[in-house]
């Protein structure tokens, strides 16, 4: 058996100095423990006195976070970015004094999730911040785009308050839960970090829709209840069989999130959602993982249009698994997700994984001088760099740059597989300026799935497009008005205004 495939495991909410040090001792060197003790005397210095609105001393936030970010495995710049985090809000300590003691990098994490935490307070209610406060976005993207490591810290920060969130008073507690869900569940999901993003969703959903939770939780437990039984049944039967086929892998099974089904008993009656049980398989290395599909297809009877291939033609977050929904001789629907330890590792912890423990080239430019090591289906960051980098030269006089960012996403697939990321209610012509500026400027039309389509026409989730070009088609200010993206509006533009002189 392989080492059992890691959980979120739920820690302590109320760190002490002690705890913490324990936590992170096996994981970093001598010096770097020394520097995070002096960090966490330092935050005990300057928070002395201040307390949470549960009544516990301040500093066990920061400390809770740091502990956080170890569990991710963050590097150590992190980790005492996260230990300092709200020193400069909330003391009198400053930038320098902790450029001084910690270095500039810890310094500059620091000052980023400041800036984000400000930029937050100031946007107000969640529906009308996008297009008013252009000016704070612009700093939550400043600090976006120039390291992530910032996001990160700042998705560490939220979980503890929303780990911690009873203690608010209701008024606030909705707020931060609605914000939660809007925000930072969203940004999680974008940088892959799935189980961040499904805790966020369920603490904010039970503060939301208190009833609704309930009735769902109760709803699960009915139904997880009879399938209960069979499910293990079915799990040791798998096990036997890839005994007997000497795979090495880890199997456990459990139960889809409560949220993941309010949102899907919008589209559909509770007795059509059959996927309410998964149960995951980790293995040595992919063949093993294509080897299991087969095993599993031999045993059970596969549902034909639930067989994906994520390994192949990874999601645009950079997850990786097969998946498969199978029905068992006792009339049960299972679905099974197979993959190997990295692919789940990656899974859970996303771009975080990308941060490991004592990586010592990282530093404040991390993109710009790591940018062919991001894995390629994060690429779509450099994307949003560059928008808020245009962003904060002011280079666009409208909102449209901000709900890029901020919008519903899309993932459209090139004929030969390659994934572009667009604001949900793209066009083709959209997509075509996304390729390429020249397949934009030449775009006549599309095949969309097999099916000719015009450039005006939307595009949905997953579909299959290739652009029709012409050497003689050139835009037109007509075709501003279909589309949906900067990008494509930007270039458009500039041709037009170009063609004008
Ligand atoms: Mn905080």
């Amino acid at each position: 058996m392989l080492a059992r495939a890691s959980q979120p495991r739920h820690i302590i909410n109320l760190m002490e100095r002690d705890q913490l040090l324990d936590l992170a001792k096996p994981h970093y060197t001598h010096q770097q423990l020394g520097l995070l003790r002096a960090a966490v005397e330092l935050a005990e210095t300057k928070h002395a006195g201040q307390s949470r609105l549960s009544g516990e001393d301040y500093v066990t936030h920061p400390l809770s976070v740091a502990a956080i970010l170890i569990e991710w495995k963050m590097d150590i710049d992190s980790i005492l970015a996260a230990v300092l985090h709200d020193t400069l809000e909330d003391t009198d300590l400053n930038l320098l004094d902790i450029e001084d003691q910690f270095g500039q990098p810890v310094a500059f994490l620091v000052d980023g999730v400041t800036q984000v935490s400000r930029a937050r307070s100031g946007m107000g209610d969640l529906s009308s911040y996008l297009p008013q406060t252009k000016d704070n976005l612009s700093k939550f993207l400043i600090a976006l785009s120039r390291d992530l490591r910032v996001l990160i810290i700042k998705l560490a920060d939220r979980l503890h308050n929303l780990r911690t969130i009873e203690h608010l008073p209701p008024e606030r507690r909705r707020k931060v839960a609605q914000e939660s869900l809007a925000v930072f569940a969203p940004l999680a999901d974008r940088l892959g970090m799935s189980w961040v993003k499904l805790e966020m969703e369920e603490i904010s959903f039970k503060v939301l829709y208190p009833k609704d939770y309930q009735h769902l939780t109760s709803l699960l437990k009915k139904r997880v209840g009879r399938a209960q039984k069979y499910l293990s049944h079915v799990r040791r039967e798998v096990a036997a069989a890839l005994g007997e086929q000497d795979i090495r892998f880890d199997i456990d099974g459990r139960i889809k999130s409560v949220y993941s089904l309010f949102k899907k008993l919008k589209k559909r009656p509770v007795e059509e959602i059959y996927d309410l049980m998964a149960i995951r398989i980790i293995v040595g290395n992919k063949d093993d993982c294509y080897r299991v599909l087969g095993i599993l297809h031999a045993m059970y009877q596969p549902m034909l249009r639930k067989i994906k291939d994520y390994i192949s033609v990874p999601k645009p977050n950079g997850y990786q698994s097969l998946h498969t929904t199978v029905i068992t001789p006792g009339e049960q629907i299972v679905e099974f997700q197979i993959r190997t330890s990295q692919m789940h590792d990656y899974a859970e912890r996303g771009l975080a994984a990308s941060f490991h423990y004592n990586e010592q080239k990282l530093s404040a430019g991390y993109l710009a001088s790591r940018t062919a090591e991001l894995p390629r289906n994060l690429l779509w960051i450099l994307e949003m760099q560059e928008t808020a980098q245009r962003l904060i030269g002011g280079e666009s006089g409208d909102n449209v740059l901000q709900l890029d960012l901020f919008s519903d996403r899309i993932f459209v697939y090139s004929p030969k597989g390659d994934i572009y990321d667009l604001p949900e209610g793209s066009t083709v012509l959209d997509f075509a300026y996304a390729v390429h500026s020249d397949v934009g400027h030449h775009a006549h039309g599309a095949r969309i799935n097999g099916k000719i389509a015009k450039l005006s026409a939307a595009l949905g989730n997953g579909d299959v497009v290739e652009v029709l070009t012409r050497a003689s088609i050139s835009p037109n200010s007509d075709w501003l008005k279909h589309v949906k993206t900067a990008k494509a509006r930007q270039k458009i533009r500039a041709y037009l205004n170009q063609s004008e002189d």
